[in-house]
């Protein structure tokens, strides 16, 4: 089934296009990686999708229907954003605790199950559950962008769009994220659109990657025909200025 769906999409800020021509589909339970250097318009397609920025032409579906004005509450819910640096995306001053036991409450939970949830949605993202107590300055940046994916969490999402989720966390910690999201997508269904320009994300955890250049996309396709046939020049030139896994667990990742 077909979740989200771009169309000749085009969008800019203040008359001027950043992307244009976009062609985008995100089916349930799929991973797709958004490619491309710094500028090339990740971040704005990311955010029509979210719905923070309204595109200029073109339309945007989802699940089939046409999206148009404002977003109603349980869309808002179904589509969640997860943003690179978790330390300016949490409040400083509110808990863990309660800023999931609010968006729990707002979505139905009962009172008196609240704190079971909160529990749950951070075994989830493998944290436990004192961080309920916890505020964003007592926690590691691993430990908080597992906050942050455990905040989209909170209201079911179908689709979280993950803008960079990696790139402001330490190296060693970065394995771990990507190894959460590919949890989430097999254990929940969760369909993923990540956006990175690190071909390493979209290795280990993209089933079709797209590729943008200069806010238009230049190659589109499943994840190892891309990676192991790139057409475009462009994309070529990406493949190259990253170092690849080996050959072998490319094999074993395609099979
Ligand atoms: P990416 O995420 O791939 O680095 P962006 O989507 O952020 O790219 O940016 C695409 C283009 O839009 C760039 O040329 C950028 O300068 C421009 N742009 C992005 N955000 C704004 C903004 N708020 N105001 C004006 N121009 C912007
Ligand atoms: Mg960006």
């Amino acid at each position: 089934m077909t979740l989200l769906r771009l169309s000749e999409v085009a969008a800019g800020y203040d008359g001027a296009r950043a992307v244009s021509d976009i062609d985008l589909q995100v089916d349930a339970g799929q991973i797709v990686a958004l490619v491309g250097e710094s500028g090339s318009g990740k971040t704005t397609i990311g955010r029509i999708v979210a719905g923070f920025l309204s595109p200029s032409e073109g339309a945007v579906s989802w699940r089939g229907e046409r999206l148009l004005g404002v977003r109603s509450r349980a869309l808002r819910r179904d589509i969640q954003v997860v943003f690179q640096d978790p330390y300016l995306s949490l409040n400083p001053y509110r808990t863990v605790g309660s800023v999931l036991g609010e968006l729990l409450r707002a979505t139905g939970v009962p009172r008196s199950d609240v704190r079971a949830h909160i529990g749950d949605l951070l075994a989830r993202v493998s944290l436990s559950g004192d961080v309920a107590a916890s505020r964003p300055s007592e926690l590691s940046g691993g430990q908080l962008q597992r906050v942050a994916i455990a905040r989209a969490l909170a209201t079911r999402p179908s689709l979280i769009i993950a803008d960079e989720p990696t790139s402001a966390l330490d190296v060693s910690v970065q394995a771990a994220i990507l190894e959460l999201f590919a949890g989430l997508r097999s254990e929940l269904g969760t369909s993923l659109l990540v956006i990175t320009h690190d071909l390493g994300v979209v290795e280990r955890l993209s089933d079709r990657v797209v590729v943008l250049q200069s806010g238009s996309i230049v190659e589109e396709g499943r994840t190892p025909d891309v990676l192991d046939h790139a057409n475009h020049p462009y994309t070529r030139r990406l493949l190259d200025a990253v170092p690849r896994l080996p050959e072998s667990s490319t094999d074993a990742n395609a099979s």
